[in-house]
């Protein structure tokens, strides 16, 4: 099955059952509470909350959520690239009961669509439960773990295997710090060549058993204080990772062999940037699976990280996100330097990112059709931050090589908050940038003096306040972008100039 295919029918067993199927949410959420769109329930938490009526009848919606998780509660950007299974954009596919139905046939058409048809086997298939701890909110859900084992024990699996019990770290959802939230119960799957983990293996972030789908049953809203409160229906909110999916049924030959395993990475949403990566790079990905707690071979690492990566940006640029030094636009700055970081280590020359457009839009554009409408803004937006960057790129680099090698003459594992400021400062080496660079090398980032160094810069000058941009600026002629809101155009601001794209 293509992804498409398998959007496309997680969508019609929805439809089927009397979900409006409804288009993915901006990545710009609405709430001021978050950075990024981070789950498919962000777009209806007004309904939860009581705010606003729910416009489905049946109350039942479904859809393909385009979810970023790069900061704030639900951060994921530090696992990319070294798992194969975190991704910084991913699709969550999902289905909804708004005050509708409940646990049990939230449950049972998980089971039957995964089983019938998808055709997984039961005996990978494991649930997990809320079973909370001493002090942890709500109670164990009997509800659910009786769901589950009947139609476990049904397909002849031990229930007592198969459906395990949690706290509140894995098993109470919550998508930040307030909002609506409620207990969860997921389905994960054994992926180990003989599918004998019997469970052992759950929330361990261990690759051979991967967790797909959450359930969560949205009761309470959590208040800024910490404290919860009953909301005034009880609602279904589900999401399921398309391209963990995808993974399992493009890499198992339909279940037969687990020893063929691919990883997210190897499925028809990957190979294609994959490939252009390998043409530009001259080198070949080599696909091997991370051993478990492993961190995988350093080439792989910066083909995955660069293809994640580059999803990100291109759809948050599409969705009017732009680079910015604040907020969630200099979180997208931030993933692009990290991806332009591991070009370089491809040999890639920049802007090499751009390049990887033609296969996104071809393999992903019929979904999301802004791809295809914004893509010469995307690519204009891609090059001049990566050209940006690459004024200051090789300089900084050699700082660092020579900042790790001085480290090592001193026996000291440490580069100094000074340095780490100094690559920030004048080079626009984001701070987690030269952290993931000290980290392969086995070095720790001073960051609290990093963060004394900045204060001091900050009381220095006002002006100095500007920020990085303002420096390579004076070397390109580009001090940042504008958006016309009405036109939709993104307008680079050159030293004076405006140049509309
Ligand atoms: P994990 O434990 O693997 O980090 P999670 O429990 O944080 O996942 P949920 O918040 O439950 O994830 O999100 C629902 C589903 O979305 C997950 O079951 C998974 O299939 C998918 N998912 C979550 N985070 C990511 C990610 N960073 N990249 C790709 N898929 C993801
Ligand atoms: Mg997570
Ligand atoms: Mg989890
Ligand atoms: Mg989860």
């Amino acid at each position: 099955m293509t992804s498409s295919e398998i959007r496309e029918s997680f969508l019609r067993f929805f439809r089927e059952r009397g979900h409006t199927i409804v288009p993915s949410a901006p990545l710009l959420p609405a709430s001021p509470n978050l950075l990024f769109t981070n789950a498919g329930m962000n777009q209806f938490v007004p309904i939860f909350l009581g705010q606003s009526l729910c416009p489905y009848s049946p109350p039942r919606a479904a859809d393909t959520q385009k979810c970023i998780r790069a900061g704030g509660k639900h951060n994921d950007l530090e696992e990319v690239g070294f798992d194969t299974s975190h991704h910084t954009f991913f699709e969550m596919l999902g289905n909804w009961s708004f005050g509708d139905y409940f646990k049990k046939e939230a449950i049972g058409w998980a089971w039957e669509l995964l089983t019938n048809g998808w055709g997984f086997p039961p005996a990978r298939l494991y649930a997990t439960v809320y079973e909370p701890a001493h002090g942890e909110p709500g109670e164990f859900d009997i509800e659910s773990c009786e769901a589950w084992s009947a139609l476990f024990a049904g397909a002849g699996c031990d229930p007592d295997i198969h459906v395990a019990k949690f706290g509140k770290p894995d098993n109470f959802w919550m998508m930040g710090e307030t909002g609506p939230c409620g207990p969860c119960s997921e389905v994960h799957v054994d992926l180990t060549p003989e599918g004998q983990s019997r469970g052992r293996l759950l929330n361990r972030n261990d690759p051979r058993c991967l967790e797909v789908w959450n359930l969560v049953f949205i009761q309470y809203d959590a208040r800024g204080d910490g404290s919860l409160s009953l909301l005034p229906a009880r609602h279904v909110d589900t999401g399921m990772g398309l391209e963990r999916i995808a993974s399992i049924l493009q890499g198992t030959r339909g279940f037969r062999d687990f020893s063929q395993r691919i990883s997210n990475y190897d499925t028809d949403l990957f190979r294609p940037l994959l490939l252009v990566l390998e043409k530009l790079s001259g080198l070949p990905y080599k696909g091997a699976l991370p051993e478990p707690g492993g961190r995988g071979e350093q080439s792989d690492v910066a083909f995955r990280v660069i293809v994640d990566h580059f999803r990100a940006l291109a759809f948050a640029i599409a969705d009017g996100i732009l680079p910015s030094n604040v907020g969630r636009g200099y979180v997208l700055r931030r993933i692009l330097r990290r991806a332009s970081r591991f070009g370089r280590t491809l040999g890639l020359r920049p802007p090499f990112l751009p390049e990887l457009l033609p296969p996104l839009t071809s393999t992903m554009g019929e979904a999301f059709p802004e791809l295809v409408e914004q893509e010469s803004r995307i690519a204009t937006v891609l090059a001049t931050e990566e050209t940006l960057f690459a004024h200051t790129l090789e300089r900084g680099l050699s700082l660092f090589e020579d900042l790790a090698r001085d480290a090592a003459r001193r026996e000291s594992r440490e580069i100094s908050g000074e340095e780490a400021f100094l690559l920030y400062d004048t080079y626009g080496f984001p701070l987690d940038l030269t952290e993931l660079m000290a980290r392969e090398q086995g070095l720790r980032i001073d960051t609290r003096g990093f963060e004394e160094s900045m204060e001091k810069q900050r009381s220095r000058s006002a002006a100095a306040r500007e920020d990085d941009l303002l420096s390579v600026a004076a070397q390109s002629d580009f001090v940042g972008y504008e958006e016309l809101e009405a036109e939709g155009e993104v307008v680079l601001l050159l030293a004076g100039n405006r140049a509309v794209f």
